[in-house]
């Protein structure tokens, strides 16, 4: 059985006190032991970055990337065995910079697979530097007279390049964010899980209190499924006009559905009954 006491390990954490991973880490430990993931039908998969060291502290199967490379590495786990229920943690640097082509053309694909994507619009484990969320004119060791890029928007990239279900929360609100990160795990599709999370050490403009004056809950009204109105809301953000919540949902088939050759089995189970090579080759063509 999965109870949050038997997801932790021995690992000592060594996030900064007050880091927006901390809120992270509780709510997937919470959303794992609701919904009984182990380590025989779960694998999360990690980049590099601060947040890559959810890896150590949680009792699950994992892998953790070349930087940028969470996705495709899932990718691969998912494609060898699609019954197992795979997970993506990324920072902002790690999915939008160094994995950006990868992250857009997972979300064509639509795989099944679950980004959760911790974004503190900086790189924090490499002591502070500009990140592709970093605001225009943000000043860091990278850009000491600000920045002069403007952000990407990870979810209007998302919804534009094909993922299937893209919402957005808030690192410190647990209960929301744990069940968001199991509505994001339990579609059929490739889900984005945008989480705002401070870095409370290198980023003083996006804090706790920033994200805590700035947010709203998207109303039971709105309908997810509207695409026009989805791209609408993902272009919202500045004082009191951040969304969270599910901000788009889409039924559409995934990769997985449409491989004749997995329908019976995955292709794990094929290849291990297959003596060599060429007859397993045989067996996908
Ligand atoms: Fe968290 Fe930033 Fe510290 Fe990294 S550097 S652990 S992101 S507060």
């Amino acid at each position: 059985m999965t109870t949050v006491q038997n997801l932790k390990t021995p690992n000592a954490c060594n996030w900064c006190p007050g880091c927006g991973n901390f809120g992270i880490w509780t709510a997937v430990k919470e959303a794992a032991a609701k919904e009984r993931w182990n380590n025989t039908n779960s694998v999360i998969v990690a980049g590099i970055g601060c947040h890559g060291h959810i890896n150590n502290f949680i009792e699950l199967s994992s892998f953790e990337g070349l930087h940028g490379r969470a996705i495709p590495v899932a990718s691969a786990i998912k494609m060898v065995n699609h019954r197992l229920n795979v997970m993506v943690f990324t920072g902002d640097g790690d999915c939008l910079a160094e994995g950006g082509n990868h992250f857009m053309h997972a979300a064509r694909r639509n795989q099944n697979l679950t980004v959760i994507l911790h974004d503190n619009a900086i790189y924090g484990l490499t002591t502070g530097q500009t990140s592709p969320r970093s605001p225009h004119g943000f000043k860091s060791k990278s850009t000491p007279m600000g920045n002069l890029d403007e952000p990407i928007n990870p979810l209007t990239l998302a919804i534009s390049a094909g993922a299937t279900f893209v919402a957005r929360a808030y690192s410190g609100d647990i209960p929301r964010l744990t069940d968001l990160i199991i509505q994001a795990n339990n579609h059929n599709g490739f889900s984005v899980l945008q989480i705002l999370q401070p870095c409370v050490t290198f980023n003083k403009i996006y804090s706790h209190t920033f994200f805590q004056e700035n947010t709203y809950h998207l109303p039971a009204s709105y309908n997810p499924q509207d695409k026009t109105a989805a791209f609408a809301k993902t272009l919202e953000w500045g004082e009191k006009q951040i969304p969270v919540g599910v901000i788009y949902k889409e039924d559409r088939p995934s990769y997985e559905d449409q491989v004749p050759q997995i329908k019976a089995a995955p292709l794990i189970s094929v290849a291990a009954k297959k003596r060599n090579i060429n007859e397993t080759l045989e067996t996908f063509l």
